[in-house]
């Protein structure tokens, strides 16, 4: 039987998700003589525009550029990825859709950047293409990297995680950030990734998407009782799904908030 063929590309990121790949330094060989990688820039210099049987694209969709090329990627693979926050949510370069248009005129005409003369409303690549899976997380999981090839291979479904964070965090036996008075969006995000940031003491900034059943007016509730304000935790679920949060909170008062 012949080895699927996969391609790894990037759009508008930092090409932390393609590192999670390779992270997986000690089953990569392993994986390389169970799949034919066509093009990867970071292992390879070959440029392949053939047919795909997996593609896995990083980064967000920022201008008109990465909308062709998504849409070719789409063209040629049979099963397409969404990997990383970026991809899958829009991230830290969607923030734009939040900003000022004041500043990001100024921006533009400093820079007089020819890309930035193209910039669109930076958006999730499934707003534009049809996506069959995504692998989350800011960057992903190395280890969901590889359990989601691994299943690709054996002809599986596979599932993401769907747990808040919350539920890792607390068998991890964390003591909880938002009871020292803390945001932190781990009841509202997908878990799946160890509950690292929390483990470390850092927030949870939701770079793994929101859950289904995401209870938004509990968690305001809990966080003004803690004393924050609307804006602050507005910001706060911004920076990494924002996208996603506006549409699931469109018609609400969030809108108005600034
Ligand atoms: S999701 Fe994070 S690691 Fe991946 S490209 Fe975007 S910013 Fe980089
Ligand atoms: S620290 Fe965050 S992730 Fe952990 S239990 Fe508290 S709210 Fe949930
Ligand atoms: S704890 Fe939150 S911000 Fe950190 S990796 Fe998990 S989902 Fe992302």
């Amino acid at each position: 039987m012949p080895k699927p063929k996969v391609g790894f590309y990037d759009l508008t990121g930092c090409q932390g998700c393609l590192l999670s790949v390779i992270f997986n330094e000690n089953e990569i060989l392993d994986m390389l003589s169970k799949i034919d990688v066509k093009e990867f820039r970071f292992i390879m210099d070959e440029k392949y525009s053939g047919k795909l049987d997996v593609c896995f694209v990083e980064g967000t969709v920022v201008n008109k550029e990465d909308e062709k090329v998504l849409g070719k990627l789409r063209e040629r693979s049979k099963i397409l990825v969404a990997l990383g926050a970026c991809a899958c949510h829009g991230n830290i370069p969607a923030l734009r859709n939040f900003a000022d248009e004041k500043k990001l005129d100024y921006l533009k005409y400093e820079k007089k950047h020819e890309q930035m003369q193209d910039m669109e409303k930076p958006m999730p690549i499934a707003k534009f293409v049809n996506v069959d899976y995504s692998i989350p997380g800011c960057p992903p999981d190395r280890d969901e990297i590889k359990k989601f090839i691994k299943e690709i291979l054996l002809g599986k479904e596979f599932r993401n995680y769907s747990d808040p964070v919350c539920r890792e965090c607390r068998l991890f036996e964390n003591g909880c950030l938002i009871d020292d008075g803390q945001i932190c969006l781990g009841p509202l995000t997908k878990g799946g990734c160890h509950a690292v940031c929390t483990t470390n003491g850092f927030k949870c900034y939701g770079c793994r998407g929101v859950t289904d059943d995401a209870n938004f007016e509990g968690y305001f509730r809990l966080l003004e009782e803690k004393g924050k304000t609307d804006v602050q935790i507005k910001k706060h679920m911004e920076t990494f799904a924002g996208i996603e949060i506006n549409e699931k909170l469109k018609d609400t008062e969030w809108q108005q908030l600034h």
